[in-house]
Protein backbone atom coordinates (compact mmCIF):
# COMPACT_ATOMS: atom_id res chain seq x y z
CA UNK A 1 0.00 0.00 0.00
CA UNK A 2 1.83 3.14 -0.89
CA UNK A 3 0.07 5.96 0.32
CA UNK A 4 0.78 10.14 -0.50
CA UNK A 5 -0.80 13.00 1.11
CA UNK A 6 -0.61 16.22 -1.00
CA UNK A 7 -0.51 19.90 0.90
CA UNK A 8 -1.59 22.27 -1.39
CA UNK A 9 -4.37 21.80 -3.52
CA UNK A 10 -3.96 24.70 -5.80
CA UNK A 11 -2.45 24.36 -9.74
CA UNK A 12 0.25 22.67 -8.58
CA UNK A 13 -0.63 20.73 -5.99
CA UNK A 14 -3.65 19.43 -8.58
CA UNK A 15 -1.21 19.04 -11.60
CA UNK A 16 0.80 16.28 -9.89
CA UNK A 17 -2.36 14.69 -8.15
CA UNK A 18 -3.84 14.24 -11.94
CA UNK A 19 -0.39 13.22 -13.23
CA UNK A 20 -0.40 11.03 -10.35
CA UNK A 21 -3.73 9.63 -11.19
CA UNK A 22 -3.20 9.15 -14.93
CA UNK A 23 0.61 7.14 -13.68
CA UNK A 24 -1.33 4.86 -10.93
CA UNK A 25 1.68 5.95 -9.07
CA UNK A 26 0.31 5.16 -5.22
CA UNK A 27 -2.88 3.29 -4.09
CA UNK A 28 -4.09 6.46 -1.74
CA UNK A 29 -3.77 9.85 -2.49
CA UNK A 30 -5.13 12.42 0.17
CA UNK A 31 -5.48 15.80 -0.61
CA UNK A 32 -5.22 18.38 2.54
CA UNK A 33 -5.76 22.31 2.10
CA UNK A 34 -6.44 24.76 4.50
CA UNK A 35 -9.77 25.71 2.35
CA UNK A 36 -11.07 22.52 3.04
CA UNK A 37 -14.19 22.72 0.60
CA UNK A 38 -11.77 23.02 -2.40
CA UNK A 39 -9.47 19.84 -1.39
CA UNK A 40 -13.15 18.00 -1.02
CA UNK A 41 -14.16 19.57 -4.92
CA UNK A 42 -10.42 18.47 -6.12
CA UNK A 43 -10.87 14.94 -4.27
CA UNK A 44 -14.50 14.80 -5.88
CA UNK A 45 -13.39 15.30 -9.36
CA UNK A 46 -10.41 13.54 -9.36
CA UNK A 47 -12.54 10.69 -8.05
CA UNK A 48 -15.02 11.30 -10.95
CA UNK A 49 -12.43 10.13 -13.04
CA UNK A 50 -11.31 7.02 -11.47
CA UNK A 51 -14.05 5.21 -14.42
CA UNK A 52 -12.12 6.27 -17.06
CA UNK A 53 -8.69 5.09 -15.62
CA UNK A 54 -6.30 2.00 -15.38
CA UNK A 55 -6.35 2.63 -11.28
CA UNK A 56 -8.43 2.10 -8.48
CA UNK A 57 -6.53 4.22 -6.10
CA UNK A 58 -8.67 5.59 -2.73
CA UNK A 59 -8.52 9.68 -2.84
CA UNK A 60 -10.06 11.75 -0.52
CA UNK A 61 -9.84 15.19 1.30
CA UNK A 62 -8.17 14.40 4.41
CA UNK A 63 -6.67 16.13 7.69
CA UNK A 64 -2.88 16.17 8.67
CA UNK A 65 -3.24 13.26 11.16
CA UNK A 66 -3.57 11.23 7.93
CA UNK A 67 -0.22 12.18 7.40
CA UNK A 68 0.80 8.94 10.19
CA UNK A 69 1.45 6.29 7.50
CA UNK A 70 2.08 8.41 4.48
CA UNK A 71 5.33 6.91 2.37
CA UNK A 72 5.43 10.56 0.79
CA UNK A 73 4.13 13.98 1.90
CA UNK A 74 3.91 16.57 -0.82
CA UNK A 75 3.51 20.04 0.13
CA UNK A 76 2.81 23.06 -3.14
CA UNK A 77 0.88 24.95 -0.28
CA UNK A 78 2.02 28.96 -0.28
CA UNK A 79 1.04 32.15 -0.80
CA UNK A 80 1.61 34.75 -3.68
CA UNK A 81 4.26 37.89 -3.08
CA UNK A 82 1.54 40.98 -2.34
CA UNK A 83 2.06 44.32 -3.83
CA UNK A 84 5.44 46.10 -2.75
CA UNK A 85 6.41 42.70 -0.66
CA UNK A 86 10.04 41.95 -0.86
CA UNK A 87 11.09 38.31 -1.53
CA UNK A 88 12.54 38.32 2.29
CA UNK A 89 8.76 38.98 3.23
CA UNK A 90 7.18 36.76 1.32
CA UNK A 91 10.01 33.95 2.63
CA UNK A 92 9.04 34.51 6.09
CA UNK A 93 5.24 34.31 5.55
CA UNK A 94 5.59 30.94 3.70
CA UNK A 95 7.98 30.09 6.47
CA UNK A 96 4.84 30.78 8.94
CA UNK A 97 2.61 28.58 7.23
CA UNK A 98 5.11 26.14 7.37
CA UNK A 99 5.22 25.62 10.57
CA UNK A 100 1.31 25.70 10.76
CA UNK A 101 1.94 22.53 8.27
CA UNK A 102 5.35 20.64 8.98
CA UNK A 103 4.93 20.46 12.94
CA UNK A 104 1.29 18.98 12.96
CA UNK A 105 2.52 16.60 10.08
CA UNK A 106 5.50 15.91 12.60
CA UNK A 107 3.06 15.24 15.24
CA UNK A 108 1.15 12.69 13.67
CA UNK A 109 3.98 10.20 13.70
CA UNK A 110 4.60 10.62 10.08
CA UNK A 111 7.86 9.01 9.28
CA UNK A 112 8.14 9.36 5.27
CA UNK A 113 9.85 11.26 3.35
CA UNK A 114 9.21 15.51 2.54
CA UNK A 115 9.15 16.59 -1.38
CA UNK A 116 8.72 20.24 -1.29
CA UNK A 117 7.27 22.17 -4.50
CA UNK A 118 6.41 25.79 -2.80
CA UNK A 119 9.13 28.38 -4.25
CA UNK A 120 11.98 29.57 -2.97
CA UNK A 121 11.62 25.56 -3.26
CA UNK A 122 15.78 25.73 -2.10
CA UNK A 123 14.92 27.42 1.08
CA UNK A 124 11.31 26.00 1.43
CA UNK A 125 12.86 22.89 1.56
CA UNK A 126 15.82 23.77 4.50
CA UNK A 127 12.99 24.51 6.31
CA UNK A 128 10.97 22.05 6.30
CA UNK A 129 14.02 19.71 7.55
CA UNK A 130 14.79 22.57 10.20
CA UNK A 131 10.97 22.33 11.18
CA UNK A 132 10.36 19.00 11.34
CA UNK A 133 14.32 17.82 12.50
CA UNK A 134 13.71 14.91 10.58
CA UNK A 135 17.22 13.60 8.76
CA UNK A 136 18.71 15.36 5.92
CA UNK A 137 17.98 12.02 3.57
CA UNK A 138 13.94 12.70 4.30
CA UNK A 139 13.02 15.86 3.04
CA UNK A 140 13.91 17.15 -0.55
CA UNK A 141 12.94 19.79 -2.39
CA UNK A 142 12.08 19.28 -6.46
CA UNK A 143 15.27 21.76 -6.97
CA UNK A 144 16.07 21.75 -10.48
CA UNK A 145 14.44 18.42 -11.33
CA UNK A 146 11.89 20.79 -13.79
CA UNK A 147 14.89 23.02 -15.01
CA UNK A 148 16.90 19.89 -16.29
CA UNK A 149 14.06 18.30 -18.43
CA UNK A 150 13.67 21.33 -20.08
CA UNK A 151 17.28 21.85 -20.98
CA UNK A 152 17.16 18.18 -22.06
CA UNK A 153 13.90 18.99 -24.33
CA UNK A 154 15.79 22.05 -25.46
CA UNK A 155 19.06 20.35 -26.51
CA UNK A 156 17.47 17.26 -28.02
CA UNK A 157 15.48 19.57 -30.45
CA UNK A 158 19.07 21.40 -31.45
CA UNK A 159 20.55 18.04 -31.89
CA UNK A 160 17.81 16.52 -32.96
CA UNK A 161 18.31 13.78 -30.34
CA UNK A 162 16.12 12.18 -28.76
CA UNK A 163 16.15 14.39 -25.33
CA UNK A 164 16.15 10.76 -23.43
CA UNK A 165 19.88 10.28 -24.56
CA UNK A 166 20.84 13.63 -23.78
CA UNK A 167 22.67 13.62 -20.05
CA UNK A 168 23.20 16.41 -18.33
CA UNK A 169 22.17 18.85 -15.49
CA UNK A 170 20.59 22.32 -14.38
CA UNK A 171 22.30 22.77 -11.11
CA UNK A 172 22.52 25.39 -8.47
CA UNK A 173 19.73 27.44 -6.89
CA UNK A 174 15.78 26.88 -8.59
CA UNK A 175 16.27 30.14 -9.90
CA UNK A 176 17.70 33.08 -11.50
CA UNK A 177 21.23 31.91 -10.53
CA UNK A 178 21.28 28.17 -11.85
CA UNK A 179 23.36 27.27 -14.43
CA UNK A 180 23.96 24.35 -17.05
CA UNK A 181 27.77 22.78 -16.24
CA UNK A 182 29.10 22.21 -19.99
CA UNK A 183 31.55 20.20 -18.76
CA UNK A 184 28.87 17.63 -17.62
CA UNK A 185 26.75 17.38 -20.73
CA UNK A 186 27.18 14.48 -23.42
CA UNK A 187 25.16 13.54 -26.26
CA UNK A 188 24.84 9.61 -25.62
CA UNK A 189 28.35 9.20 -24.41
CA UNK A 190 29.84 12.30 -26.40
CA UNK A 191 30.83 14.92 -24.57
CA UNK A 192 29.16 18.03 -26.10
CA UNK A 193 32.56 19.88 -26.93
CA UNK A 194 33.63 16.90 -28.36
CA UNK A 195 30.03 17.51 -30.94
CA UNK A 196 30.80 20.97 -31.20
CA UNK A 197 34.37 20.46 -32.19
CA UNK A 198 33.25 17.98 -34.81
CA UNK A 199 30.44 19.71 -36.34
CA UNK A 200 30.54 23.27 -36.67
CA UNK A 201 27.32 24.14 -37.21
CA UNK A 202 26.46 23.51 -33.89
CA UNK A 203 27.61 26.90 -31.69
CA UNK A 204 28.50 27.23 -27.77
CA UNK A 205 26.73 30.72 -28.77
CA UNK A 206 23.32 28.60 -29.16
CA UNK A 207 24.07 26.42 -26.01
CA UNK A 208 24.51 29.53 -24.30
CA UNK A 209 21.02 30.68 -25.86
CA UNK A 210 19.22 27.63 -24.23
CA UNK A 211 20.57 27.87 -20.96
CA UNK A 212 19.39 31.20 -21.09
CA UNK A 213 16.14 29.64 -22.10
CA UNK A 214 15.84 26.86 -19.34
CA UNK A 215 16.14 30.31 -16.66
CA UNK A 216 13.46 32.18 -18.24
CA UNK A 217 11.17 29.65 -18.68
CA UNK A 218 9.05 29.84 -15.83
CA UNK A 219 8.79 33.93 -16.76
CA UNK A 220 8.07 33.44 -19.95
CA UNK A 221 5.30 31.18 -19.09
CA UNK A 222 4.04 33.45 -16.35
CA UNK A 223 3.42 36.19 -18.05
CA UNK A 224 2.10 33.92 -20.97
CA UNK A 225 -0.77 31.78 -18.66
CA UNK A 226 -0.51 33.54 -15.16
CA UNK A 227 1.41 30.20 -13.38
CA UNK A 228 3.65 27.26 -14.12
CA UNK A 229 2.17 23.51 -13.22
CA UNK A 230 2.18 20.65 -15.18
CA UNK A 231 5.73 20.53 -16.20
CA UNK A 232 6.07 20.72 -12.09
CA UNK A 233 3.31 18.49 -11.41
CA UNK A 234 5.16 15.85 -13.53
CA UNK A 235 8.68 16.57 -12.02
CA UNK A 236 7.25 15.57 -8.52
CA UNK A 237 5.64 12.68 -9.88
CA UNK A 238 9.24 11.32 -11.06
CA UNK A 239 10.71 12.20 -7.77
CA UNK A 240 8.10 10.43 -5.72
CA UNK A 241 7.85 7.49 -8.08
CA UNK A 242 12.18 7.21 -7.68
CA UNK A 243 11.23 7.22 -3.93
CA UNK A 244 8.02 4.61 -4.01
CA UNK A 245 9.91 2.27 -6.58
CA UNK A 246 13.16 2.21 -5.13
CA UNK A 247 14.81 3.55 -8.46
CA UNK A 248 17.97 4.97 -7.42
CA UNK A 249 17.83 7.17 -9.84
CA UNK A 250 20.03 9.95 -10.28
CA UNK A 251 17.32 13.01 -10.13
CA UNK A 252 18.69 17.07 -9.72
CA UNK A 253 16.73 17.62 -6.58
CA UNK A 254 17.69 19.72 -4.08
CA UNK A 255 19.27 18.41 -1.16
CA UNK A 256 21.67 19.57 1.25
CA UNK A 257 24.92 19.32 0.44
CA UNK A 258 25.96 17.59 3.47
CA UNK A 259 30.18 18.13 3.08
CA UNK A 260 29.37 17.22 -1.01
CA UNK A 261 32.06 20.38 -2.59
CA UNK A 262 33.17 21.31 0.92
CA UNK A 263 29.39 22.73 1.82
CA UNK A 264 27.23 21.53 4.14
CA UNK A 265 24.39 23.39 5.64
CA UNK A 266 22.67 24.81 1.91
CA UNK A 267 19.76 22.62 0.14
CA UNK A 268 20.44 23.25 -3.49
CA UNK A 269 19.97 21.28 -6.79
CA UNK A 270 22.79 18.76 -7.80
CA UNK A 271 22.45 15.46 -8.70
CA UNK A 272 21.55 12.91 -5.98
CA UNK A 273 20.69 8.94 -5.73
CA UNK A 274 17.26 9.07 -4.79
CA UNK A 275 15.52 5.53 -3.54
CA UNK A 276 13.68 4.42 -1.04
CA UNK A 277 15.27 6.13 1.74
CA UNK A 278 15.25 9.52 -0.37
CA UNK A 279 18.17 11.67 -0.96
CA UNK A 280 21.10 8.99 -0.23
CA UNK A 281 23.84 10.33 -2.46
CA UNK A 282 25.18 13.63 -3.60
CA UNK A 283 27.22 13.12 -6.42
CA UNK A 284 29.94 15.33 -6.31
CA UNK A 285 31.09 16.72 -10.16
CA UNK A 286 34.40 17.21 -11.36
CA UNK A 287 33.14 20.75 -12.17
CA UNK A 288 35.76 23.33 -14.09
CA UNK A 289 36.72 26.36 -12.19
CA UNK A 290 34.32 28.53 -14.04
CA UNK A 291 31.30 26.72 -13.32
CA UNK A 292 32.66 25.98 -9.30
CA UNK A 293 32.73 29.45 -8.88
CA UNK A 294 28.75 30.16 -10.40
CA UNK A 295 27.89 27.05 -8.04
CA UNK A 296 29.14 28.27 -4.81
CA UNK A 297 27.92 31.51 -5.54
CA UNK A 298 24.38 30.02 -6.14
CA UNK A 299 25.03 27.93 -2.68
CA UNK A 300 26.19 31.30 -0.49
CA UNK A 301 22.71 33.64 -1.85
CA UNK A 302 20.76 30.69 -0.67
CA UNK A 303 22.26 30.11 2.36
CA UNK A 304 21.83 34.57 2.72
CA UNK A 305 18.52 33.98 2.21
CA UNK A 306 17.89 31.76 5.05
CA UNK A 307 20.07 33.68 7.36
CA UNK A 308 17.53 36.36 7.12
CA UNK A 309 14.72 34.29 8.10
CA UNK A 310 13.12 34.71 11.76
CA UNK A 311 12.49 31.12 13.34
CA UNK A 312 11.72 32.56 16.47
P1 LIG B 1 -1.91 28.23 -5.79
O1 LIG B 1 -2.15 29.57 -5.21
O2 LIG B 1 -2.72 27.78 -6.97
O3 LIG B 1 -2.06 27.12 -4.66
C1 LIG B 1 -1.56 27.27 -3.37
C2 LIG B 1 -2.44 26.47 -2.45
O4 LIG B 1 -1.86 26.53 -1.14
C3 LIG B 1 -3.88 27.01 -2.34
O5 LIG B 1 -4.82 25.98 -2.64
C4 LIG B 1 -3.97 27.49 -0.91
O6 LIG B 1 -5.27 27.36 -0.35
C5 LIG B 1 -2.97 26.58 -0.23
N1 LIG B 1 -2.53 27.10 1.06
C6 LIG B 1 -2.21 28.39 1.38
N2 LIG B 1 -1.94 28.47 2.69
C7 LIG B 1 -2.07 27.22 3.21
C8 LIG B 1 -1.92 26.68 4.50
N3 LIG B 1 -1.59 27.46 5.53
N4 LIG B 1 -2.13 25.38 4.66
C9 LIG B 1 -2.50 24.58 3.64
N5 LIG B 1 -2.66 25.04 2.38
C10 LIG B 1 -2.45 26.35 2.17
O7 LIG B 1 -0.35 28.20 -6.18
P2 LIG B 1 0.37 27.18 -7.19
O8 LIG B 1 0.39 27.78 -8.54
O9 LIG B 1 -0.21 25.84 -6.98
O10 LIG B 1 1.86 27.23 -6.62
C11 LIG B 1 2.19 26.62 -5.40
C12 LIG B 1 3.66 26.80 -5.10
O11 LIG B 1 4.45 26.05 -6.06
C13 LIG B 1 4.14 28.25 -5.23
O12 LIG B 1 5.05 28.52 -4.18
C14 LIG B 1 4.86 28.27 -6.57
O13 LIG B 1 5.84 29.28 -6.64
C15 LIG B 1 5.48 26.89 -6.55
N6 LIG B 1 6.01 26.39 -7.82
C16 LIG B 1 7.15 25.68 -7.76
C17 LIG B 1 7.75 25.21 -8.92
C18 LIG B 1 9.06 24.46 -8.82
O14 LIG B 1 9.73 24.18 -9.82
N7 LIG B 1 9.46 24.08 -7.62
C19 LIG B 1 7.15 25.44 -10.16
C20 LIG B 1 5.94 26.15 -10.19
C21 LIG B 1 5.38 26.64 -9.01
Amino acid sequence: MKKIVLVGTGMVGMSFAYAALNQNLCDELVLCDINEKRAKGEAQDLNHGLAFSKTSMKIYAGKYSDCSDADIVVICAGVGQKPGETRLQLLQRNLEIFKTIVNPIVDSGFDGIFIVATNPVDIMARITRKLSGFPNNKVIGTGTTLDSARMRYLLGEYFHIDPRNIHGYVIGEHGDSEFVPWSQVTIGPKPIRDELMDNPEFKMDDLEKIEENVRHAAYEIIEAKGATYYGIGMAICRVARAILQDENSILTISARLCGTYGLDKVYVGNPCVVNKDGAVRRMELTLMNNEMKKFKESCELLDETFSGLEFK
